[in-house]
């Protein structure tokens, strides 16, 4: 099919020219003089992105590997940690720390919202013995376009006066959604690098707050290729203790730069603008937002909820066969049901646009019924014509 694939999907995500070429150079000898200023520019680069003066590591590995490492640095065999299920990643969060032995209560959630911190309060005033040793929470739930606000996790935990730590993945989130590891008092923060960092799969990350390294002395759980310990001394010259994902590393680097250059507030206002423009195309198109509360929308995703008795995977299929364009599927409770549009990354007006052309062709040639004009209403709102008063950010 001629014409650039367009990859709408929530992440990976569209890697600019500027990283593809930063990545496209000889593989360097990752333990010779040239290497350590690469690691440490990195390393003190995914500081400035998360903001925190504490420490990061990188893991050459999947965000699941950072989610791995974050529980077995810290917790040990049958601790208990309050998870929260926001949706599908939450609930394979969840899966994880089951497997590693860890007994994880996950409040109930109905996939529409972010986390509450008046149940997570709740929970933890009535842990008087303070058995819960993290809580964890995802902040951009991928799965459906809510954003857990992490301040009132926050403040939820300090009222109920309990110790836990708080744990928070910000795989679709970082680089992207705001996001502040020290100033939220975040103990460990997970990241990947395939959405917001804008570039290929295959890095992860742990930022690690004072707290959390003092856990870290304790901790039961087995850790190896995970342990922080191990990265201590290596990190602190730019090098690592395996052979890390060099080129990925070249690419980090430039993708940080980018960033910097625009801006961080900037990148996270482009990011809630196209939110908020897709939005208003779902609801000129009449379909529904699956995040139900405004306070919750995400600026990373749109998951759009398809009419009742149709199917959202027939309607992507046709948008890919004829459009050449991917959007992101339901996953597990809502197969079929809900369609992602995924608007994070390396992202402009214009890309949103075609993007949003290519649902309401597809809309249209799939015979999903909707109104025509989503299109427009975005146009609108991205050029400051639209006529209505917000009535929803
Ligand atoms: N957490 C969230 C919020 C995600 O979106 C994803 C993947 O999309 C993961 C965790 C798992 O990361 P990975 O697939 O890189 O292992």
């Amino acid at each position: 099919m001629s014409g650039r694939h367009f990859l709408q999907i929530p992440g990976p995500t569209n890697v600019p020219d500027r990283v593809l070429r930063a990545m496209d150079f000889p593989t360097m000898d990752h333990r010779g003089p040239a290497f350590a200023a690469v690691g440490t520019k990195a390393l003190e680069g995914m500081k400035s992105v998360f903001r925190t003066e504490s420490t990061v590591v990188i893991y050459p590995a999947s965000g699941t590997g950072a989610w791995e490492a974050a529980l077995v640095n810290t917790l040990s065999a049958g601790d208990k940690v309050l998870m929260y299920e926001t949706g599908h990643f939450a609930t394979l969060w969840n899966h994880l720390a089951q497997r590693l032995g860890l007994q994880p209560e996950f409040i109930a959630g109905d996939w529409r919202h972010g986390a509450d911190p008046v149940a997570i309060e709740e929970r933890l005033r009535a842990d008087s013995g303070h058995e819960i040793k993290a809580v964890c929470v995802v902040h951009n739930e991928t799965s459906t376009g809510s954003v857990t606000q992490i301040p009132e996790i926050r403040r939820a935990i300090d009222a109920a006066g309990h110790p836990a730590l708080l744990m928070v993945d910000t795989i679709s989130s970082l680089a992207s959604i705001d996001y502040r590891h020290d100033d939220w008092g975040v103990d460990v923060t997970v990241a990947g690098s395939q959405k917001g960092l804008m570039l290929p799969p295959g890095l992860s990350f742990n930022a690690i707050s004072e707290k959390a390294l003092a856990a870290a002395k304790t901790a039961g759980l087995p850790n190896a290729y995970w342990a922080w310990d191990a990265m201590a001394e290596p990190n602190a010259k730019g090098y690592f203790p395996y052979t890390p994902a060099t080129n990925l590393l070249y690419g980090l680097v430039e993708a940080i730069d980018m960033l910097h250059e625009e801006g961080l507030e900037n990148v996270f206002q482009r990011h809630q603008r196209h939110g908020a423009a897709a939005r208003r195309a779902v609801r000129a198109w009449g379909l529904e937002v699956l995040c139900l509360e405004p306070r919750h929308y995400s600026g990373s995703l749109t998951a759009v909820l398809v009419p009742e008795g149709q199917s959202a995977d027939a309607f992507r299929r046709t948008t890919l066969e004829n459009f050449n364009m991917s959007l992101g599927n339901g996953l597990s409770k809502i197969a079929d049901k809900v369609f992602r549009i995924g608007h994070l990354g390396d992202f402009n007006d214009l890309m949103l646009m075609g993007t949003l052309s290519g649902v309401e062709m597809g809309l249209e040639l799939s015979g999903v019924p909707h109104r025509r004009g989503g299109v427009q209403a975005a146009l609108d709102y991205l050029s400051g014509r639209e006529q209505t008063s917000a009535s929803a950010a």
